[in-house]
């Protein structure tokens, strides 16, 4: 059984390359999740004979559109706009927009992908999606910004509603972005579907707790992986990369549960403040100024700069949270962290560990919360957005975050429990694909062979 199992995924890869050539972070997605399946697929061959996995890695639909806008002085400019409709399973397609010239096809798919599992897991009924465009924000004026978020919604408001699919935020796209796009939205349809995308501000139908939610949520997620090997956040010396939403609110939470974050970083270069990051400095140059992460260096003169963000890894810590954007964690760099003692590493961002790095924590027996799992708290909370949208109310803040507490214990409860059924016990990676899976497989086999 095993064998036919083995076979089976071999083979489903190789069409996944074959069909999406050159798209490699899309085939290092797939690859691990396939790999994750063995042992489901050796347990229950019906996974196999009703094609689900040959079904669950082609998306149920990829819109591929034009993006053209005006500058501000007058010059106009085309950038690609993408959604990837993955599958629809266990509710409607769920997962955010990504604005940064690095998006293609590959990185669409990939966190598309991610989603479905991600959002299964969460325990809400949302399925998976992503989108987002080669659009660059930095240097941007904000009607520059508006516009391009009027033009990508001309398009993309074809497609979505609030039972259709519901995009949110990712990198380059925060509430101010939502905002232009609800705008443009609300224009074109003439109704007020607040369900139609989530991260929306607290005045017209946003959820208190959303904007911490993945930081939070990432934090929630690893102290409880860490209370349940004797250890925790208390005293230890954590860093966090990145500086943008994940990454603050996952600072704010390792602070408050007593850890000290000595460095983190923005795709310039990192900070280290051996007394401990002043979390309101970063917030003031990242939230509110705009500025680069050297800037923190002026203010706090104790702290150091070094000009290559790549290498945040070499910094000595007890954990770490890689919260800034896919594989930004290599091998190398993991070899670094479990050469300096590294005791748990955290996923905030999507797919930030390689596939060689995760297998260096593995053998090194590091705690490894794998991204699926750990940073699911952000679209969890999108989620209860959506709730109190539809139930045209609105939860306090403590109501949010009890939620979001509870959800995060379950996935990782539900994580273990999953890798010791099927054999691996500890292995979250497989653990969250698998347990991730079931809840869609099962949902598919339900609804026929569509
Ligand atoms: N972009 C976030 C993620 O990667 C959140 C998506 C959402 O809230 O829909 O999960």
């Amino acid at each position: 059984q095993e064998e036919s199992a083995k076979l089976y995924v071999e083979q489903v890869f190789e069409k996944v390359k074959q069909r999406n050539p050159n798209e490699q972070e899309f085939h290092q997605a797939v690859k691990e999740v396939l790999e994750s399946l063995i042992p489901v697929l050796t347990k229950n061959p019906t996974y196999m004979e009703q094609a689900v996995v040959e079904r669950i890695v082609e998306p149920e639909r990829m819109i591929v559109f034009r993006v053209p806008w005006v500058d501000d002085q007058g010059k106009a400019h085309v950038n690609r706009g993408f959604r990837v409709q993955f599958n629809s399973a266990i509710g409607p397609y769920k997962g955010g927009l990504r604005f940064h010239p690095s998006v293609n096809g590959s990185i669409i798919k990939f966190l598309g992908f991610e989603q479905i599992f991600k959002n299964s897991l969460t325990g809400q009924p949302i399925g998976g999606g992503k989108g987002g465009a080669d659009f660059d924000p930095k240097g941007k004026s904000d009607n520059e910004i508006m516009r391009f978020c009027q033009s990508f919604m001309k398009e993309l408001s074809k497609h979505i509603g609030p039972h259709t699919d519901v995009p949110a935020g990712d990198i380059g796209v925060g509430a101010k972005e939502i905002g232009y796009m609800f705008g443009e939205y609300k224009k074109i349809r003439g109704t007020f579907e607040a369900g139609v995308l989530t991260g929306k501000a607290i005045g017209y139908g946003g959820s208190l707790g959303r904007t911490e939610a993945t930081g939070y949520g990432t934090v929630y997620f690893v102290d409880e992986m860490l209370k349940a090997n004797g250890l925790s956040f208390a005293d230890a010396n954590v860093v966090v990369s990145g500086s943008g939403n994940v990454s603050i609110y996952a600072m704010e939470k390792a602070i408050e549960f007593g850890a000290k974050v000595v460095a983190c970083s923005d795709s310039s270069g990192y900070i280290y403040d051996e007394n401990g990051i002043d979390l309101q400095t970063i917030k003031q140059l990242k939230e509110v100024d705009n500025k680069r992460i050297h800037e923190y260096v002026a203010i706090h003169p104790n702290a150091t700069f070094v000009e290559d963000h790549t290498k945040i890894w070499s910094v000595a810590c007890d954990i770490a949270l890689p919260c800034a954007t896919q594989n930004e964690l290599d091998k190398t760099a993991a070899e670094q962290l479990v050469a300096n003692q590294v005791k748990a590493v955290g996923e905030g961002a999507n797919m930030p560990s390689t596939l060689e790095a995760i297998d260096v924590f593995h053998e090194n027996n590091v705690l490894f919360a794998p991204a699926k799992a750990a940073n699911a708290g952000g679209v969890a909370v999108s989620s209860l957005e959506m709730a109190q949208n539809s139930a045209r109310l609105s939860w306090t803040f403590e109501e949010v975050d009890a939620k979001l507490q509870a959800i995060m214990k379950d996935i990782y409860h539900n994580s273990v429990k999953a890798s010791e059924e099927y054999g691996v016990p500890g292995n979250l990676v497989v653990g969250s694909n698998i347990a991730g899976f079931v809840k869609v497989a099962d949902a598919m086999i339900a609804q026929g062979v569509i």
